[in-house]
């Protein structure tokens, strides 16, 4: 464990991290051991490697210093001994705010569901526990590493989390613009959740992933050479495509299991300084190798996908003649790609800013529809270049007009401003109102006029007996619901 963390400073270190940076991780490590002291995970392992693996994703995604101590501690509350408070005085508000979010996040429970309405609803409770978007992504963290160690658990607890991650974890990744990590859980859920197929798949994947890559290497040689001459320093990669993505694309009746209908087994993955370079790579693919008629080129440059996703997408004849597909970004493009919305508060960004990254390439458009808001974070993420004054516009804007209120089942309700529990009872269940004995909220009772605070857990302590309610109520309550429930029992 101790090379391991040893490992994560140098990493830190290469990012130039600050001496005083390096005293804060070597604190968040011991105080992390410190909490978990005596405790293991069903694998085996010390307790406090999950916290240590937990930080080294975040590290990998390049988050900036808070997340990564925030990863180290994000189970010192619910399962070791550590408290909020405590970190706050250590760690300062950042760091315990984060922690406390993600402690908020695993205290919800997740019923197993398909419904599309509740898999929105757990979205909506994310960004909401998230006032600081780093909650997700600490989240996000600890769910890939509990993936990477499904193994030690019992079966049926796999299959449910396996699911629980291909259901909501992945498709929150995604919505987040981290189309690596979205790739990363579907594959490590893939095999608990779809075995057979699973299986299926690997095998007969095998010979093509292999035939694929021979080729693209070979036209990788030619293109880098080429490119050379034409004076753009590129980075070319040979990306194989994900297993469980390859599943759902063989399943497509127009492909039903044929692999000469996939080109994109492994695509040629060219990565350039600048959007022009980008342009005028794609003229020196074209001209070496014929494009294929009718596919034509996507340009998500000037016209990004919904999550920020930029890219040139083209097929042309490659070697001997093998459809393939070759994408085009700049470096920036492809950092944003692999970890979306996460690359904003990028470490590196932070020490460099205003340098390399200012050339970030073009805005994004950005048209309003279901995740118009996630849309508009990723805009602004391209405009707001001050990581700052872009945490700002996160957490006013997007964030704190929603009040989400949760049931202890997990449910989520869509409340106003300066809510009441009776009016989260009224929201829940009319019949609810009738039985209002008293509230807790977050586990604790509350005087029934009590603010309900985005992210609070509210709980209505029921009467035996239906009870009429109580004309006083509407002095504080500020749903329309409510309201009516209420005259037309007390008659006004
Ligand atoms: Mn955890």
């Amino acid at each position: 464990m101790e090379s391991e963390f040893k490992e994560l400073v140098l990493q830190i270190k290469r990012y130039n991290g600050k001496e005083s940076d390096i005293d804060l991780l070597s604190k968040a490590w011991e105080y992390t051991k410190l909490s978990h002291l005596n405790q293991k995970r069903l694998s085996g392992e010390p307790y406090a490697s999950h916290g240590l693996y937990t930080a080294k994703n975040l590290v990998e995604w390049k988050l900036d210093m808070s997340s990564i101590l925030a990863g180290f501690l994000h189970d010192t509350v619910e399962d070791g001994k550590a408290s909020v408070k405590e970190i706050k005085e250590i760690f300062g508000g950042e760091v315990a705010g984060i922690v406390d979010g993600v402690t908020k996040v695993s205290k919800v429970k997740l019923r197993g569901s398909k419904d599309e309405a509740f898999v929105e609803n757990l979205r909506k409770m994310f960004l909401a526990m998230a006032k600081d978007l780093r909650v997700v992504f600490v989240k996000l963290a600890d769910r890939l590493h509990n993936m990477r160690t499904l193994s030690s658990l019992p079966e049926e607890k796999q299959k449910r989390i396996a699911s629980e991650t291909l259901e909501i974890f992945a498709p929150l990744a995604e919505r987040l613009g981290m189309g690596e990590v979205k790739a990363q859980l579907d594959d490590l859920a893939f095999p608990y959740v779809y075995p057979r197929e699973y299986e299926k798949v690997t095998k007969e994947s095998l010979l093509h992933y292999k035939d694929a890559e021979k080729f693209i290497r070979k036209m990788k040689r030619r293109l880098l050479k080429k490119l050379a001459c034409d004076g753009i320093r590129a980075k070319i990669d040979g990306r194989k495509k994900h297993l469980y993505s390859l599943w759902i694309k063989l399943e497509r009746p127009g492909i039903d299991w044929d692999f000469n209908k996939i080109h994109d087994i492994v695509a040629l993955r060219i990565m350039v300084d600048t959007v022009s370079q980008c342009y005028s790579t794609l003229g020196t693919v074209h001209n070496m190798y014929k494009q294929v008629p009718y596919f034509g080129v996507s340009d998500f440059i000037s016209q990004p996908k919904p999550n920020g996703y930029r890219s040139i997408h083209t097929r042309v004849f490659g070697e001997g003649g093998r459809v393939s597909e070759v994408q085009i970004r700049t470096h920036g493009m492809h950092q944003q790609a692999e970890y979306g919305l996460a690359a904003h508060w990028s470490y590196a960004l932070a020490k460099t800013k205003g340098t390399k990254e200012k050339s970030l390439d073009a805005g994004i458009k950005v048209d309003q529809e279901k995740f118009g808001w996630v849309r508009q974070l990723v805009s602004w993420q391209e405009e707001i270049k001050d990581s700052e004054e872009y945490l700002r516009a996160v957490k006013f804007d997007a964030l704190e007009h929603r009040n989400f209120i949760f049931s202890p089942k997990g449910d989520v309700f869509d409340l106003p401003e300066g809510a009441t529990p009776i009016d989260f009872a009224f929201t829940v269940h009319t019949g609810l109102g009738d039985y209002i004995k008293s509230a807790k909220v977050n586990g604790k009772l509350v005087p029934l006029n009590y603010k309900l605070k985005s992210g609070d857990i509210c709980e209505i302590i029921k009467t035996k007996n239906p009870r009429p309610p109580n004309k006083g109520w509407l002095d504080f309550i500020t749903t329309k619901q409510a309201e009516n429930a209420i005259k037309r029992k007390v008659g006004k």
